[in-house]
């Protein structure tokens, strides 16, 4: 059975004692930081002077240093800029200043696992890794729960890596619902394959595939989209809720039998084989030797596919329907304030 921690089992008081730098004010940078300082944590974030993130750190009442001044100050360095450019500024601006028993966080696995960043010896490298969005992390606090999270110690230098690491997860309202221990490796492996398999790169192929042979039966792309992408959110929202004997309870008879007898002609052997493959590409390191090239060159083939991805029929349908939906989108400006867009 996994290990999980509760409020219970965390001693705030290691971090208590300690300064703390939040690295980037994005997605995740800005709900850590934001919940650590609600916590009562003495926290600073690092940014580089001319980004746009400084007076929105600064007007939520927060302290900004550059990055390499923050490292230096801190003894708990949480790096929450982006996993491709973090290599770069750790060593430029962190690195220097990793003075021994300092504690160095992160909140993905990959530039650990996959060698790009080797901290020294001397000090602790731990993860703390929610398992939900940077503004749900920060809402989830504020409406006082907490979004459930992974730790791992990838290094204990000093013996106090997993206390500091339980603290950080304390302070952030993760231990409210739930904090699970894992490995750097497990964390990162698992997070790679979930969201090129299932949740990201699965789930939108598996839609366009059912829009198009929707649509190319002669369906009108409305009854499509509707069906296939509109709706899978309320069936998603059943499993999450209950899982997926619980959705099937709240469907209909018809739906569920054809859900037992059809999905597994849809998802077949030859499919979870193709999945095998791509968790294998991320074990034995080529997804991250093909992700780290792609970067050094400009992103090429990333925009390429990613421009093709827009120009997909059920884009402008879902375009023009949502627009008759506003309520569908309510949540998405907060988003928008916070992340994506900023990473300059
Ligand atoms: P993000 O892109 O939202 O924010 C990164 C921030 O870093 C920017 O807002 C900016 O403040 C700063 N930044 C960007 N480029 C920079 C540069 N060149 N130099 C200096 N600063 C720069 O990133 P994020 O989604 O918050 O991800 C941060 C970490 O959290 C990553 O390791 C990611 O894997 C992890 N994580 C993210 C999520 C998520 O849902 N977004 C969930 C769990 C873990
Ligand atoms: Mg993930």
């Amino acid at each position: 059975m996994a290990t999980m921690f509760y409020e219970r089992d965390a001693k705030p008081e290691v971090l208590k004692s300690r300064k703390i730098a939040i690295l980037g004010y994005g997605s995740q940078g800005h709900a850590h930081a934001l919940n650590l300082h609600d916590s009562g944590f003495d926290v600073r974030v690092g940014l580089r002077p001319e980004s746009s993130s400084v007076h929105k750190a600064e007007d939520a009442g927060l302290r900004v240093l550059g990055i390499a001044d923050a490292v230096a100050e801190a003894d708990v360095i949480m790096v929450l800029l982006p996993d491709t450019e973090q290599k770069r500024i750790y060593d430029l601006e962190i690195a220097p200043h990793l003075s021994a028993g300092k504690c160095l966080m992160f909140a993905h696995g990959f530039n650990i696992r996959f060698n790009l960043i080797e901290p020294p010896s001397d000090v602790d490298v731990v993860m703390v890794a929610p398992k939900g969005p940077g503004h749900l992390v920060r809402r989830t606090y504020v409406e006082g729960g907490g979004v459930p999270s992974l730790i791992a110690v990838h290094h204990d230098a000093t013996g106090h890596a997993h206390d500091l690491a339980l603290a950080y997860a304390h302070g952030i309202g993760a231990t409210r619902a739930g904090v699970l221990e894992t490995t750097f490796t497990e964390e990162t492996e698992t997070d790679l394959f979930g969201e090129q398999a299932v949740l990201c790169g699965g789930v939108s192929a598996l839609v366009r595939a059912g829009y198009e042979v929707l649509t190319e039966a002669g369906y009108q792309p409305e009854s499509a989209y509707f069906e296939v992408l509109h709706e899978l959110k309320l069936i998603v929202d059943l499993m999450y809720e209950e899982g997926i004997t619980g959705m099937r309870f709240s469907v209909s008879d018809t739906a569920e039998y054809g859900d037992l007898t059809r999905g597994p002609r849809v998802i077949t052997e030859q499919v979870k084989d193709e999945m095998r493959n791509i968790l294998a590409e991320i074990q034995d390191g080529r997804f991250a030797a093909e992700w780290i090239k792609e970067n050094e060159i400009g992103r090429p083939r990333y925009r390429e596919l990613r421009e093709a991805g827009k120009r997909h029929p059920i884009e402008q349908v879902g375009k023009d329907l949502r627009a008759m939906m506003p309520f569908v989108s309510a949540g998405k400006q907060k988003v928008a304030d916070v992340s994506g867009g900023d990473t300059d």
